[in-house]
């Protein structure tokens, strides 16, 4: 994969997490104390696992669970891995990852999966 790619993914990834982080915290006070009780100096680098489980299920909700596809493809650009199918190791099609940058798998699994779990 081209390093102005991932580069560009890499921004991508960050900028949807701040977003969703500052989302959580306008819209749950929970979660604000607890962002304001771990002082962070950057928003991004809040890691989902620095979330409390707890509150992740009192939450319930799709942003975590998209912060937590976020960590995991942050995680797979770190080790050289994105972009890469994680069930089939199938290279995902750029214009799959452009529209959702937090994309693991690619069309065909996703699919699959989604079938499965109908
Ligand atoms: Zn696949």
């Amino acid at each position: 994969m081209d390093q102005e790619l991932v580069a560009r993914m890499e921004k991508s990834l960050t900028d949807l997490k701040v977003e969703i982080i500052a989302n959580l915290v306008a819209s749950n006070k929970d979660f604000k104390e607890i962002v304001e009780g771990m002082d962070p100096k950057d928003l991004a680098d809040i890691a989902s696992d620095d979330i409390d489980r707890k509150t992740i299920e009192a939450l319930g909700s799709q942003e975590l669970k998209r912060l937590k596809l976020i960590d995991s493809a942050l995680t797979r650009l770190q080790q050289g891995k994105y972009g890469l199918c994680v069930k089939c190791g199938k290279r995902i099609p750029q214009e799959r990852l452009e529209a959702i940058p937090y994309a693991l798998m690619c069309i065909e699994c996703k699919t699959a999966e989604e079938r499965r779990n109908r």
